[in-house]
């Protein structure tokens, strides 16, 4: 059904219900903004930012849309890259339940439906991981952090603006909050349950996190489950699939959809996803296909200076692999050093990718072409990866002889 809705819409304040990792309550998962709130529903019915958002989401864009959205997608779609915002607006505008959430918000200032409509993304339930990929944000990794709190401080300062005393007291958040944020899934499970459509997981590795437990459990046990689609990415390694019961839940779920995190192929994807194997990735694919036929398997590349020239590669594994692309296109912007828009011969690759004919090649070329260029990034990035070698014994000098002249 067709709804007559502002361009410029986005639902993700409407029916994402999102903490972020230090426990504040966010509009969305793309955005760095977020607020403390008291409870779940001083949040979600009363706090004011909130429905000023909302209310601009269907009027005129104004102060908290700039605030919230500029960063994560404004400036993406200024780019003439597909944002997270483009996606969710199509999602929503094509379900028949938006228009009962509209007039609802219209008439009570509120978002509530007597449908499912919220996906519930837990957050601050732990952050293990068995992977320690580099562009990865360390405090989101356990084995990341633990790497990155003996790395110098220079190092840490290109993830956190006072280096490595922000990782370690992120951590320390981190470890407080577990059983306090359980507490308050459970109770948002408790109160609205018969509105949750899905839960979305991420982590660190989600199906390692054992935070996450007692919330599937509790979305099993009360039955909601099997009305709601459970999404998460994972990492694809044996011991996040193979090796672990997490897939026993795929049976209690309506749908099951999982991004498999692939960032590039073979041994280059190795040294971005240290220590990952790149054989283990296509067993866990042919296991979850012949075991969980039902299961929906897509992949999700995060783009970075490292593998924006491997794009060709990327897609002729995907392919091969009966992988969709996940979308919007998921563009390293934070950190600036590492992101996919600052690769030395870009021209070049803009050029070459000008004739591809991947479908999707036109938010590569655009990522490309409006990041503007800044060498002294490389120089980061070269010192980063230099100290990375030097820890893990490995050496990216093999894989990208153009970083030789940044890597001191
Ligand atoms: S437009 Fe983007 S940043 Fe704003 S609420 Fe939607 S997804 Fe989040």
């Amino acid at each position: 059904m067709k709804i007559d809705i502002p361009t410029h819409f986005c639902p993700q304040p409407f029916n994402y219900l999102h903490t972020s990792v230090s426990g504040r309550w966010k509009p969305c998962c793309r955005t760095d903004w977020s607020k403390k709130a008291e409870s779940f529903e001083e949040w979600w019915f009363e706090d004011e930012d909130l429905t000023q958002l909302r209310s601009e989401m269907l009027t005129a864009p104004g102060d908290m849309c700039k605030k919230v959205c500029q960063v994560a997608c404004t400036n993406l779609e200024n780019k003439g890259v597909r944002s997270y915002r483009n996606d969710a607006y199509d999602d929503f505008v094509s379900d028949s339940k938006a228009i009962e959430l509209i007039k609802n918000f219209k008439k009570t200032g509120m978002s509530v439906s007597s449908k499912r409509f919220i996906t519930l993304k837990p957050k601050g339930l732990g952050n293990f991981c068995n992977l320690k990929c580099f562009m990865c944000p360390p405090h989101l990794s356990s084995s990341r952090s633990t790497e990155m709190i003996k790395m110098s401080n220079d190092t840490a300062k290109i993830f956190y603006k006072n280096g490595i005393d922000d990782l370690k007291s992120s951590i320390k958040i981190n470890n407080k909050q577990i059983k306090k944020y359980q507490e308050l899934y459970l109770e948002i499970i408790e109160l609205m349950g018969n509105q949750l459509r899905g839960i979305n997981l991420s982590g660190g590795e989600p199906t390692m996190i054992t935070g996450f437990t007692p919330i599937l459990d509790k979305l099993v046990e009360s039955g909601h489950s099997k009305e709601m689609n459970l999404f998460f990415n994972s990492n694809m390694t044996k011991m996040s699939l193979l090796e672990n019961n997490f897939a026993d839940y795929f049976k209690e779920f309506k749908n099951v959809d999982i991004q498999a995190s692939i960032d590039n192929v073979g041994k280059y994807d190795e040294w971005q996803r240290y220590p990952t194997k790149f054989n283990e990735i296509e067993e866990c694919i042919n296991f979850i296909r012949a075991k969980y036929p039902k299961v929906y398997l897509s992949a999700n590349t995060t783009w970075s200076v490292l593998n924006i020239e491997f794009v060709e590669e990327i897609n002729n594994f995907l392919k091969t692999n009966n992988l969709n692309l996940a979308t919007p296109f998921n563009f390293v912007f934070q950190p600036i050093a590492l992101s996919a828009g600052n690769h030395p011969n870009k021209k070049a690759l803009i050029e070459n990718y000008s004739n591809s004919n991947i479908f999707w090649i036109k938010n590569i070329i655009n990522e490309l072409k409006n990041t503007k260029f800044n060498e002294m990034h490389l120089y980061s990035l070269g010192a980063y990866a230099k100290e990375l070698d030097e820890i893990r014994g490995t050496n990216a000098l093999e894989l990208w002889p153009w970083l030789n002249k940044y890597y001191d």
